[in-house]
């Protein structure tokens, strides 16, 4: 257990130990991860932890094993800044015999409209539908957040939307834990 003390501006000297434990140097940057009680940090790669395979590398689902998971390709880990774009076009459909679909309305509005968010689906007849979910939302998300109108007070956050359009993101994703993930990025 290392212990540091909260300046009044908020700063925190990050313990020798940690730092040297986590190979830290100037400019790193840090994951505050907020598990009910407790906060867990992290070292920020700039990768996340795979959301299909849980970081395993392989996929596990009742009595299917896929050598491989189809979402990292065994990497156990995503590059956070992939677009949506990059993510469909990784996941190797020959490989993993896996058809991924974005379907786009074209608009010619500058303002904006919800139907230009492309959606997406993930289908298979080898991999279950839970484990093509996982996929499918993760990129789903990437997708609303670049379109999603962006709040002009805090930029990390996005404007709230109308409860229409709150109730069209839900429908446009499959899980609930996405669902619940998506309304905490609105202002
Ligand atoms: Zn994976």
């Amino acid at each position: 257990m290392y212990k540091a003390t909260v300046t009044s501006k908020g700063q925190l000297t990050v313990p020798k130990h940690v730092r040297d434990h986590l190979k830290l140097s100037t400019g790193d940057g840090l994951i505050f991860r907020i598990l009910n009680d407790e906060v867990k940090i992290e070292k920020d790669y700039g990768v996340r932890k795979c959301c299909v395979c849980n970081g395993k590398g392989i996929v596990e689902y009742e009595n299917l094993i896929l050598k491989s998971c189809y979402f990292c390709d065994g990497t156990k880990e995503i590059e956070i800044n992939k677009t949506a774009w990059e993510l469909v076009a990784s996941i190797q459909w020959r490989k993993y015999e896996i058809a991924a679909s974005v379907l786009q309305h074209e608009s010619d509005s500058c303002s904006f409209n919800f139907m230009q968010i492309p959606k997406v689906l993930l289908s298979s007849e080898k991999v279950p539908t839970d484990l093509l979910e996982q996929g499918a939302d993760y990129i789903q998300m990437e997708f609303l957040k670049q379109f999603l109108p962006r709040s002009i007070n805090n930029p990390d956050k996005f404007m709230i939307p109308s409860k229409i359009i709150v109730e069209e993101i839900e429908e446009l994703l499959r899980l609930s834990a996405s669902k619940s993930e998506v309304i905490g990025w609105f202002e």
